[in-house]
């Protein structure tokens, strides 16, 4: 068995089996024998599923939210946000089930033709730790509406609330085996999922390194891959923004999930115009950011997820000072009694940041922003295209020329203006370069988990 920990206090909270491939093997045998029922139901069934499930989540979304704080370490009010948001996709796409139809083309006198969007199979997902429940649904939601059934691995370190909400879902009435999961680690249930001919898309969130060995994996066979990766999100505040609006959206941007999350800013440009007036007034705010157990009321950013990251953050801080650069507040792994047990670490603000520092030029996941300052908008878009992740970026203008010279020329899937972190599931959402392919969420998603066939009638 994995024991899962709680990253406040160290305590157990729960353990889940480690899955192999006869655990594979079973789950994905479970998964094809519930797809001939599955999709020969109509979309509209299949979305009945989905609302169903996601009214009794929300029924419940107190509770599943405790839990997701306890394995996760992320406030609790972080927590009951999720868990409606996992609600909130599948109400979303049992909505779009009366879309899900086919189209019909006159051929003249050749005859007509009809195409019908087909279910691929049984769909594989896996997600990472940082949003357990709502990237479950963001997989599981359109996959299932699409008429697959699917195996879903959740990481090894917080599977416990993925399994609560499948539970729920089949309390709800979707029939045993649509959704199947399967806990494990990646080397061993990942890799053996991947790898299973029985497979026909795998959808995966996670780092780069790990989409690579997977993408690897899946090599040699006709797999639709969505590979949704790594980001280091640049946030671009001009000298015309309105201040201190844009000082809330880096706090919300950078500490929301302590800094846990793909999309979170990694990197600030200021222009020089008014960074002085900018990192004062970020400053003063960050310091007075609540940390603490994600349980106590009134705490705004709880621990790292793991030991490992805290130490992976703190020692990137550390490499960066002893190069120069210079913490304006935090910059240190937290003590006392509250934080003794947990793996907690400072909300951190660095500025003078050498530009080859791995605190600009990789993935930081973790509460640290650095902030630089640049002379214009052409300088914040040139230094925050050199990293060779494209995941999000924001623009914080008032300027209309600014947004559409940044959306044209930034690196980037998403691009907010004086937003940043909001992904309505709406919305199409993912990466390009180092950040992954494919879109979670919208119509494209869902039609990435189908596939058209074709009939051609001639009269
Ligand atoms: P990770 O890559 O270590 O693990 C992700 C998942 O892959 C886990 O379930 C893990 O068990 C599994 N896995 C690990 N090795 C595997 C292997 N060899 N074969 C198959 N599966 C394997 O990532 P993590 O540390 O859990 O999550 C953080 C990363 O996820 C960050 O890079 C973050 O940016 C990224 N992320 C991306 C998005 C997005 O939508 N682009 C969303 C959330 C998180």
């Amino acid at each position: 068995m994995i024991p899962i920990y709680n990253p406040a206090t160290g305590d157990t909270v729960g353990q889940v089996p480690v899955g192999g491939r006869v655990a594979v093997n079973a789950a994905v045998i479970t998964a094809e024998e519930a797809f001939p029922p599955w999709s020969a139901k109509t979309p509209r069934e299949r979305g009945k599923f989905l609302a169903a499930g996601a009214a009794l989540v929300r029924a419940r979304a107190g509770e599943l939210a405790t839990n997701l704080t306890r394995e996760q370490g992320k406030p609790h009010v972080e927590a009951v946000d999720e868990i409606r948001g996992f609600a909130h996709v599948l109400e979303y796409y049992a909505g779009l089930s009366s879309t899900v139809h086919g189209e019909a083309v006159s051929l003249g006198a050749v005859g007509d033709c009809l195409i019908y969007p087909r279910p691929l199979g049984v769909c594989a997902a896996i997600i990472p730790w940082n949003m357990p429940a709502l990237l479950m649904a963001w997989k599981a939601a359109p996959s299932l509406l699409a008429g697959n059934t699917m195996v879903l691995k959740p990481s090894a370190t917080a599977p416990l609330t993925c399994l609560a909400l499948a539970r729920a879902l089949e309390e709800a009435g979707l029939p045993p085996g649509v959704l199947t999961l399967l806990t494990g680690t990646g080397e061993e249930a990942g890799e053996a999922l991947v790898a299973h001919p029985g497979i026909r898309r795998v959808s995966f969130t996670g780092s780069t390194a790990t989409g690579l060995r997977v993408q690897a994996l899946a090599a040699g066979r006709p797999v639709r891959l969505t590979m949704e990766l790594g980001g280091s999100d640049p946030m671009v505040v001009c000298a015309d923004a309105d201040i201190p609006r844009a000082v809330e959206g880096a706090v919300r941007g950078r500490f929301y999930n302590c800094g846990q999350t793909c999309t979170a800013v990694k990197r600030l440009y200021v222009e020089e115009a008014v960074a002085v007036q900018f990192t004062a007034l970020l400053q003063e705010r960050v310091a007075k950011i609540p940390v603490g157990n994600g349980l106590s009321p009134d705490v705004a950013m709880g621990p790292l997820h793991t030991a490992a990251g805290r130490d992976a953050v703190a020692a990137l801080v550390n490499d960066a000072v002893a190069d120069g650069a210079r913490v304006l507040t935090g910059g240190e792994a937290m003590h006392g009694p509250e934080y003794d047990n947990g793996h907690f670490y400072a909300p951190t603000l660095i500025t003078r940041v050498p530009p080859r520092s791995p605190l600009l030029t990789t993935e930081v996941f973790g509460p640290v922003l650095p902030i630089v300052p640049v002379p214009n908008l052409d300088a914040a878009i040139h230094a925050a295209n050199q990293s060779p992740y494209a995941l999000g970026a924001s623009i914080w203008t008032k300027d209309l020329q600014s947004v559409r010279k940044f959306f044209q020329e930034i690196h980037a899937g998403v691009v907010w203006v004086n937003r940043h972190l909001t992904l309505p599931p709406e919305v199409p959402f993912g990466g390009t370069g180092m950040s992954g392919y494919g879109r979670e969420n919208g119509l494209h998603a869902l039609r990435d988990y189908m596939e058209e066939k074709t009939l051609i009638l001639g009269w």
